[in-house]
């Protein structure tokens, strides 16, 4: 049977479904190497090897290695060496390292039996004592590195947790194990992306060449401050710092983003990265305040509650039970009502019993509704940009109300909490500290100072260093 065959056979039974999920997986795996070996001029040595061998052999010794194998998102290489090992173990007879991936469901017994070792090689080298535990816990993504000698004597393993953790068990004189742990230190690079947005914010990082994770993270920093569903214009702009993490000159992946900045519709957002005294990590605006926003727990200054939020009570003027679905502030006629976070109007007019309603979205989860209004303030229409504490209107008794009183909602995620409560369940968003802000301040400047070098947009270009403006 020829190369071509092969492939033909592998192919069908591919396409017949008549393989488990995992097998499948490796018959892809296969054929994608197979397919390669056809392409490469010089395999002819190798097509000889693969006439020798029953390829259904070939697919159970290779399911260990091909089962994260992804030939539709061919992100690592074929794991060719795996198939030569696997091929040219009884002609290459030398010490040789071979990889078996731990699958869920696993155990210490089948991995060396899969790796060609004997029940004995598991009991010397899970009695080595001390750190020999690691092998106690072996989870689906570890691997295990055997360096197997002529004789098939297991001469050293390595436990492979991550690219970055590793145990290795190495033979001694003696002819024990000795074990070490190994933790290595990626490499962290700097890297620095901009894009402008025309459509949405994940279609410009994409042609920024923005990974998607780093485009989640840039969501998220943001989230607080822009409305990434709603408030996106065309011509917004953004540019991110981030590290990227290499181990022995190889992309491992992607680290945290330093600093970030976001242009939405004329305004300047930045978000500084900082760990704290405490270890804490947070972003921040320049000020040093969390870039995660808070909500004011009252949006207006009232002479008492005239009533809770509750899920049963007779309605004052239909006499029926009904839910109130916020808090009640009593307040005289004409007192400010506030904007309790960042945010963009929604609605800004008549809604039936509500009278005058205000609603602004607070971010993807929040949103806040201002009811029973006597008037709006000045520039508060659907689609404007609303600042925590911004008056955007006036106690007034319009719509069902009995009396002057802002009637308030938060609903997170549409649906309805009580405001009064749900303050304490809402992510903090502490400052820094005023005894760090200096610390703040220094760490800060060196990022923009590093941003403003490499930046290459004129209107993000223009960073004046923070100043510590609390003393
Ligand atoms: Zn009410």
């Amino acid at each position: 049977m020829n190369l071509i065959d092969l492939t033909k056979q592998l192919l069908n039974r591919l396409t017949s479904n008549a393989l488990p999920y995992k097998h499948r997986n490796a018959c892809l795996g296969m054929v994608f190497t197979l397919i390669i070996l056809l392409l490469v001029p010089d395999s002819e040595s190798i097509v000889t090897e693969q006439q020798s061998t029953d390829p259904i052999l070939e697919i159970n010794n290779l399911a260990f290695s091909t089962s994260t194998f992804d030939p539709l998102n061919n992100i690592q290489e074929p794991p060719l060496e795996n198939v030569l090992s696997v091929e040219t173990e009884q002609e290459i007879i030398q010490s040789t390292r071979s990889i078996v991936e731990v699958r869920s469901g696993d155990n210490l017994s089948l991995i060396f039996d899969r790796a060609g070792l004997t029940p004995q090689d598991v009991y010397r080298v899970s009695n080595s004592g001390g750190d020999a535990s690691i092998l106690t816990r072996l989870y689906p993504g570890y691997s295990l590195a055997f360096d197997v000698n002529e004789e098939r004597k297991l001469n050293e393993l390595e436990v492979i947790i991550s690219p970055l953790e590793s145990y290795l068990f190495k033979l001694n004189e003696a002819n024990k194990f000795d074990i070490a742990r190994i933790e290595r230190e990626p490499q962290l690079i700097p890297r620095y992306k901009e894009a402008t947005i025309n459509d949405s914010l994940f279609l410009a990082a994409q042609r920024g060449g923005i990974s998607a994770a780093v485009t989640m993270e840039i969501a998220g920093i943001f989230g607080g401050v822009v409305d990434f569903m709603l408030d996106t214009r065309a011509g917004d702009s953004f540019n991110v710092l981030y590290d990227e993490r290499h181990l022995d000159g190889e992309f491992i992946g992607n680290g945290s983003i330093q600093v970030a900045q976001y242009t939405n519709q004329g305004e300047d957002f930045t978000a500084i990265r900082y760990v704290n005294l405490n270890g804490d990590v947070d972003y921040y605006n320049l000020q040093g305040e969390s870039m995660r926003k808070a909500f004011i727990r009252n949006p207006v200054d009232f002479t008492r509650i005239s009533s809770n939020f509750t899920l049963s009570r007779r309605h004052p003027i239909l006499n029926t039970i009904r839910a109130h679905k916020g808090t009640d502030y009593a307040a005289p006629n004409g007192t400010p009502v506030v904007a309790a976070g960042d945010g963009r109007i929604t609605w800004a007019s008549r809604n039936g019993s509500f009278g005058n309603l205000v609603v602004i979205q607070h971010g993807e989860r929040f949103e806040t509704k201002y009811a029973h209004l006597s008037s709006y303030a000045r520039g508060v229409r659907v689609g404007s940009r609303v600042k925590q504490g911004d008056t955007i209107g006036y106690v007034g008794s319009t719509g069902g109300a009995t009396g002057p009183h802002l009637h308030y909602e938060f609903l997170i995620d549409g649906s309805h909490r009580n405001p009064r409560t749900v303050h304490d369940q809402l992510p903090k968003a502490e400052s820094v500290p005023d005894e760090e802000m200096d610390r703040f301040i220094q760490q800060s400047q060196i990022l923009l100072t590093q941003l403003n070098t490499i930046t290459s947009s004129p209107t993000l270009a223009q960073n004046t260093l923070p100043v510590n403006t609390r003393e």
